[in-house]
């Protein structure tokens, strides 16, 4: 009696569960990413409040340095291929967008106040927490 006669039927639930959770889960990415995969991802910059580039990080075949200038300032940025934009120099005061380090996915951003400069992450996937894992 005290053998374990629930195991096969407990496997069994396991499974179906996890096949469950596996096709949910492939269904909330497809539908997620249907709705925020807004195409490949895109460096914007913008300075002084006006678009002044796009970059697609895909379509970089290496590290792509740029420098953009604004307020008196100059930043020197460089791109990486499938993402990974940074700050590496600026003769900002605050230096805080070299301070910002890397940024990697859709939503972030490199602010530069003094030079009026914002770098901003479009498309891609969404880097939110992730709402639709939560299983368990
Ligand atoms: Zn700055």
């Amino acid at each position: 009696m005290k053998s374990s006669p629930k195991l096969r039927p407990c496997l069994w639930d396991a499974l179906v569960v996890l096949l469950v959770a596996a096709l949910a889960a492939a269904c909330a990415l497809a539908v997620w990413g249907g709705h925020s995969g807004s195409g490949p991802l895109t460096a914007v910059v913008t300075v002084d409040g006006a678009e002044a580039e796009r970059v697609e990080l895909d379509r970089l075949k290496g590290t792509a340095e740029r420098t953009y200038s604004g307020g008196g300032y100059t930043l020197r940025v460089s791109m990486e291929p499938h993402g990974g934009v940074r700050v590496e120099e600026a003769d900002c005061p605050t230096q805080d967008c070299v301070h910002t380090g890397t940024i990697t996915r859709a939503g972030q951003s490199i602010v530069c106040l003094p030079a009026r400069i914002i770098i901003r992450l479009e498309g891609g996937p969404v880097d939110k927490d992730a709402p639709d894992v939560v299983i368990g």
